[in-house]
């Protein structure tokens, strides 16, 4: 099947005519698609179109803009079942999973929707008589979107719904293993009613995301991926002065006290390590586990993650589908074997699955290494695959002090009846999210979401302050008093 770019309103092929193919990760048999692959020419012309259309859709007012964000919500409502199919199909999460996806988007929509109502600014008195001081929130410009794949329609829709009810236009480069939802997602609000260049897609890969980043009509970088190619985009736009949004890595710890509900907090682990095949950015990847309950619940752990279903996430039952691609399988095949040679021991999993089911596909077994210390590079290194590390720790203090020895500071959390520990945890932990009683994750759409330290660079999405990224500020006064008055220098003491 042949895909499209999504350029004014026109599915075009790429100029150069390049493509790549998109590959079922559960079974490599399968072609989801061959989509454009673009060069800086075809990021240019979506900039352009983006450019043209911005002059008008600022001027629509922003409750107008806002129903149509309501409208590709409700396609999106209608259309769920067949998202989320096809996300299974090309990135591989269980099917369960991939609605939750389309829902989160779902969620944004009806969010995004109601802020064109909203987008509040100040009003202040001001310090002299006969003037008033208003303030306003404007739009950016046109918006660069680059995203990761893991999230392929709820991450993309959290830039994309409030930049558009903002008043900006978007050029997005989604994922080149993701491409298939983000022409969907495309159609979705094409049907919704935006007008032609207000939305743009060009597929591609780094050629096309740095493109877009240094192309001099792009105001702002809205990124989410990885703190590696997170930091060059950040240079550049340094260089260029581009407002910079960043969404980065995780190396997420979940602290077991020993005064927990250790059947609830098992589940979590479950859930946090091996969900999305532990493909999150807020995946729990460090289990920080108190040393007086650790024995029995290792062995609960180890022999609950081995009863957890691998296969293609279209099939009922399954829990953990399969790696994105063999470049990442490969990976994270050698962090297992770094932290094996580094001296962790190995309790479950540990190599990829080949046989039968899993012969055509990208499948590695649910793992998890114990005697983890903080100079493993397993402790250390986000590696995106299902490896759990566990370190046992001998009091909270402990715990908070190794769940802060790390460069990212995404998502955490701490599994207590102790009001007091929680709290302190609350306090303490370095991290945007924290969790207590829960997994390290379960974000939901109308909260801020991002991380410290390498996970971002000081912005929220979600909820209201998303509209911080994809606003400017306008400040204004209005002196009624028929004379010249001066700030600071006219006010009487
Ligand atoms: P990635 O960094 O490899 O790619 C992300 C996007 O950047 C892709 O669209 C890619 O084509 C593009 N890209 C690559 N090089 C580029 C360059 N030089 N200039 C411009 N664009 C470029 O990440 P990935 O493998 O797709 O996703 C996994 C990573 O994303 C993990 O590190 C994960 O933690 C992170 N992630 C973070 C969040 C968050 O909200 N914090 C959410 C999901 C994923």
């Amino acid at each position: 099947m042949q895909l499209l770019n999504y350029i004014a309103g026109q599915w075009v092929p790429s100029r150069s005519g390049r493509t790549f193919r998109n590959l079922n990760p559960a079974d490599t048999r399968d072609c989801v698609g061959e989509f454009p692959l673009s060069s800086a020419e075809d990021v240019a012309l979506a900039v352009e179109a983006a450019a043209e259309a911005y002059r008008s859709w600022r001027l629509v007012p922003a409750p107008q803009r806002g129903e149509i964000v309501r409208r590709a919500g409700q396609l999106l409502r209608e259309r769920k079942e067949e998202l989320a199919r096809a996300m299974v199909r090309e990135m591989g999460k269980p099917l369960v999973e991939a609605r939750g996806d389309v829902q989160e988007a779902i969620d944004t929509a009806d969010y995004a929707a109601s802020e064109g109502r909203r987008l509040f600014g100040y009003t202040t008195p001001s310090e002299l008589p006969n003037k008033v001081n208003l303030s306003f929130r404007m739009p950016v410009g046109v918006c660069g979107i680059i995203t990761a794949w893991n999230f392929p329609i709820a991450v993309p829709s959290w830039k994309i719904f409030p930049a558009l009810v903002s008043g900006n236009t978007v050029v997005w480069k989604p994922s080149e293993d993701a491409p298939l939802c983000a022409n969907l997602l495309a159609q979705i609000l094409q049907e919704a009613g935006l007008p032609p260049g207000v939305f743009n897609v060009v597929h591609g890969d780094a050629e096309a995301g740095e493109a877009l980043v240094r192309h001099p009509g792009v105001r702002l970088i809205a990124f989410t991926g990885s703190t590696a190619v997170g930091r060059r985009i950040a240079t550049l736009c340094g260089e260029l002065n581009k407002k910079c949004s960043l969404e980065m890595g995780g190396k997420n710890p979940l602290i077991v006290l020993p005064d927990a509900d250790l059947d609830l907090a098992l589940q979590g682990v479950l859930w946090g390590a091996f969900g999305t095949s532990g493909q999150r950015c807020t995946a729990t990847s460090r289990l920080l586990l108190h040393r007086d309950i650790a024995e029995h619940f290792l062995e609960r752990l180890c022999a609950a993650t081995q009863q957890l279903r691998v296969g293609n996430g279209l099939e009922e039952g399954v829990n953990v589908g399969p790696i994105i691609n063999a470049r990442q399988l490969e990976r994270i095949e050698h962090y297992v074997e770094l932290g094996r040679r580094q001296g962790a021991r190995l309790l479950v999993g540990g190599h990829r699955l080949t046989e039968g089911e899993y012969a055509h596909g990208y499948f590695f077994a649910p793992t998890i290494f114990a005697d983890v210390t903080p100079e493993m590079t397993i402790f250390r290194e986000e590696i995106f695959g299902p490896v759990l590390s566990v370190t046992l720790v001998d009091s909270l203090e402990h715990a908070i002090a190794l769940a802060n020895d790390s460069d990212y500071g995404l998502s955490s959390s701490i599994y207590t009846r102790d009001i007091v520990a929680a709290f302190r945890a609350i306090r303490d932990l370095e991290a945007g999210i924290t969790y207590v009683n829960a997994p390290t994750i379960g974000a939901e759409a109308h909260m801020p979401f991002g991380g410290v330290k390498a996970t971002g660079n000081g912005h929220r999405e979600g909820g209201w302050t998303v509209f911080d990224i994809f606003t400017e500020w306008k400040t204004v006064y209005i002196d009624y008093s028929g004379r010249l008055q001066r700030a600071q220098i006219d006010v009487e003491q």
